[in-house]
Parts: C-alpha cells; sequence; structure tokens
C-alpha cells in the first residue's frame, strides 16, 4: 500500500472529467479527497477529444440537447454550473480558444490545456489521486468501506465517476453500473451514441467509392432531425449529422436524407428547362453535388437520362429524380458500436438519483457523476458540460 493514509472524507472513483473536476472542487472547500483510477494515466478521453482540441462546452445550453428517460433531470445541474461558468474558469488559466459552428468552443492549441487546468485546480486543493489502482469491493456501513489491490481505504462519501463503454481500447467498465445495482438502483439499457453508420447492401460499396466526400445535407430518422455535414467512408456514414442522429436510431430503421436542402430540385428543372434547354441533367446535377455522387447515383437511379438534356426529360420523371435527391432513403445495417462511439446512451436510471445533488436515493452518501448517468448530449461539447455540471451539483452537497 502507497498511500500514506487511508481515511477520507470523499473517495471518486474514476479519473476522467467529471471525477477531477469534482475533486478540484470538493478539496477547495478543505475535505480530504482520493481519486481512483485503474488504468496508468487520469483525463485520457479529455486528451482526445474534439479531435486534440477539446470541444469543452457550447455557448447554447439547454435540456433539450440532451437524451434522458427524464427531460428535466439535468436542468437544475446545467443552470447550477453554466457554460459560462466553465469559460470563466478556462479564461483564468489564459487558455486560448475560439467558436466553432453551432457555438461549438475548442482549444486553439491543445486538450491537454484543460487536462492540465483540471490537475492544477486539484494540485490546489491537495487532491490525491491513485492510478493504476482496481477497486474489488466496496462496503457500506457508517461511511464507506472500499477494496483495492493497493489495500482497503475508508471514505464518509463516495462518488462514482467511471465514464461509459465507448472506446473500450481504454480500459472502460461496466463498473459504475454494477455498484448503482449493487446499492438497489436501476440501470437504464446502454447502448453506443454519437457513434457511425454501417452498411451491408448496395450502399456500402457505393459509400467505399465515394469515401472521403462530405456534403451538408438534412439526415432523419423519425421525427428528428440534424443539417450538418455527412462523410462518406469505407464502411458507410459518419460526420456530424450522422453522429447526432445515431443518437435517435433504433436498428432497422431507415433513415432519410435530403442531398440538397433548401433547394426545391423539382422547381428549378422546370426553370432549367427555360433557361438552360441544352444542359444534361448530369451538368445541372454537378453543379449542386460532387461528380462522383450525381455519377454513381445517376448508375442506379436515372442511367438512361443522365445524358439527356434537361427538355428531352419528361416533368414527371424529372420530379421522381427530384424526390430521389431529397428523400433518399438508406438502410444501415448497424452502428460502428463502442468501438468509436463517442458516448454510451443509458446508465444509472434518473429516477433514483436527486437532480439537485446527483446523490442516490437508495443509498445515502452515494453519488453518480458524469457519462455513467443515463443523460447523453448531443454532438457539440454538450458531454463535457454535462461532466462540470453534474460535478459542481455533487461537490456543492459534498462540501
Ligand atoms: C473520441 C472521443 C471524443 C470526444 N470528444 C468530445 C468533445 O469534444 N466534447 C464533448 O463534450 N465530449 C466529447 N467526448 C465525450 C466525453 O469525452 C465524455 O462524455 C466525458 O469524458 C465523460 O466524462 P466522465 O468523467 O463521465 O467519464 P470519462 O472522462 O470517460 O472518465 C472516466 C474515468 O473513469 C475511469 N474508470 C473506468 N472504470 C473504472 C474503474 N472500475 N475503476 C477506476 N477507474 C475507472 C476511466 O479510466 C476514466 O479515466 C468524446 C469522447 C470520445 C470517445
Amino acid at each position: 500500500m502507497t498511500l500514506a493514509e487511508n481515511d477520507y472524507d470523499v473517495i471518486i472513483i474514476g479519473g476522467g472529467a467529471s471525477g477531477l473536476f469534482c475533486a478540484s472542487l470538493i478539496g477547495q472547500c478543505g475535505s480530504r479527497v482520493l481519486v481512483i483510477e485503474h488504468t496508468s494515466k487520469v483525463g485520457k478521453k479529455i486528451l482526445m477529444s474534439g479531435g486534440g482540441r477539446c470541444n469543452f462546452t457550447n455557448l447554447q445550453v439547454e435540456a433539450d440537447n440532451y437524451i434522458c428517460a427524464n427531460p428535466h433531470f439535468c436542468k437544475s445541474a446545467l443552470n447550477g454550473y453554466t457554460q459560462w461558468d466553465f469559460i470563466a474558469l478556462v479564461d483564468s488559466y489564459a487558455i486560448k480558444w475560439h467558436e466553432r459552428d453551432h457555438g461549438q468552443l475548442f482549444c486553439d492549441d491543445s486538450a491537454r490545456e484543460i487536462l492540465d487546468m483540471l490537475l492544477s485546480e486539484c494540485g490546489k486543493a491537495g487532491v490525491k489521486i491513485e492510478t493504476r489502482c482496481e477497486v474489488t469491493q466496496i462496503t457500506a456501513d457508517e461511511g464507506y468501506t472500499i477494496e483495492t489491490g493497493k489495500g482497503t481505504l475508508t471514505s464518509n462519501k463516495l462518488v462514482i465517476a467511471t465514464g461509459g463503454l465507448s472506446i473500450p481500447t481504454m480500459n472502460t467498465t461496466p463498473f459504475g453500473y454494477q455498484v448503482a445495482e449493487q446499492f438497489g438502483m436501476r440501470i437504464k439499457s446502454t447502448r453506443a451514441g454519437l457513434v457511425p453508420f454501417m452498411f451491408s447492401d448496395w450502399f456500402r460499396e457505393m459509400s467505399e467509392e465515394l469515401s472521403g466526400i462530405a456534403i451538408e445535407v438534412t439526415i432523419s430518422t423519425g421525427k428528428h432531425a440534424f443539417t450538418e455535414n455527412i462523410l462518406f467512408t469505407h464502411r458507410g456514414l459518419s460526420g456530424p449529422a450522422v453522429l447526432q442522429l445515431s443518437n435517435y436510431w433504433e436498428p432497422g430503421e431507415p433513415v432519410r436524407i435530403d442531398l440538397l436542402p433548401g433547394d426545391n430540385l423539382e422547381h428549378s428543372f422546370l426553370e432549367d428547362k427555360q433557361t438552360n434547354p441544352k444542359s444534361s441533367l448530369r451538368q445541372l446535377l454537378i453543379q449542386k453535388l460532387p461528380k462522383k455522387l450525381v455519377d454513381l447515383l445517376a448508375q442506379r437511379y436515372w442511367k438512361d437520362e443522365t445524358a439527356l438534356s434537361i427538355t428531352e426529360i419528361p416533368n414527371r420523371r424529372l420530379a421522381e429524380i427530384a424526390q430521389t435527391l431529397h428523400h433518399w432513403e438508406l438502410k444501415p445495417a448497424s452502428t460502428e458500436g463502442y468501438r468509436t462511439a463517442e458516448v454510451t446512451l443509458g446508465g444509472v436510471d434518473t429516477d433514483d438519483l436527486s437532480s439537485k445533488t446527483m446523490e442516490s436515493k437508495t443509498q445515502s452518501g452515494l453519488y453518480f457523476i458524469g457519462e455513467v448517468v443515463d443523460v447523453t448530449g448531443h454532438l457539440g461539447g454538450y458531454n463535457f458540460q454535462w461532466a462540470w455540471s453534474s460535478a459542481y451539483a455533487a461537490a456543492k452537497d459534498l462540501c
């Protein structure tokens, strides 16, 4: 056992975004805090986030940006610690950031700056961090006794911040769900979110040929639609619009793509008949869409007409072609799963947690924060904002 002492006010299991932030806040109140991390390094997902630049929050944060069985659950925590509070912390470290589309805030330089900031806050607050430490058993009496590969620890309060199941190569674990179940809490079934689609039908070959091409579309399933870029990949479809939609997609459902959102193609074909009568269908479409996509779509849907001039094609047929491009229906075989997912949907049932403090309703002194909870954000910095806000809600109660 390398820990000098083994009795703490608060032990936090999981040294990721929510665990480190929560630890720094509790430590600043003068409590003795220990973070237990089972891998060799804390904050690994922060380092890989946002393509290495960490999309750490968003300028517009609303409950509507989150998916949860109880859509009101996240409101209290998000209002208690807002994006502006986190931006103020980032600014106090003079970390330079910029805004991208849809209010997303990224570091100018590196995600490492966010992790260093959290570690510096933990350092100032006297937080102890124990890495390569496996928890083998938790028992609750007056407080908590935690058996680890490095010895027995005790604490008055326990915070679970072990994240979700995405990217299993980073040694993600279902530990948090198991602890919840141990203390009589329920789990909403989990699945991969913010994840690319894979195809096994004819579209697989087409997407392979188009691999690397990105275009802005509106993609929808059921009541949910997103207008952003999609990216053709050698397995199917990715890009922000697809990742967003994956959170709502049910296996077996088709997805619909409007390849020309905001355009009325049937109407513009009729105009072209007057203004560009000699242009071929292909010439007109490649002004609006990538050539390779137009040619592959033509091969499948309008092989006989692609080289004809627009005036040679009956209006009825042009309407069908326009319909195909505005309502292109594809059927994903599956998602890429946890292997490449950014988040895990589902998790600790919010009916069993206080929305004000994140404390369990079945077990006093036990808290769940971050991604392990059944709260999943849209793409765009919302998942980190949930990590910060839920950590703050718990810390306020624990101080
Ligand atoms: C590739 C990628 C890019 C992303 N980019 C963004 C982005 O730009 N913006 C955004 O908002 N979100 C992003 N996310 C999502 C974001 O990283 C997570 O939502 C966020 O890290 C969740 O914080 P957390 O503290 O709950 O969990 P994590 O940050 O995952 O931390 C959990 C910690 O617990 C540890 N742990 C797990 N099990 C145990 C155990 N049994 N014992 C001890 N320790 C354990 C883990 O090793 C880990 O260190 C991205 C995710 C991925 C995978």
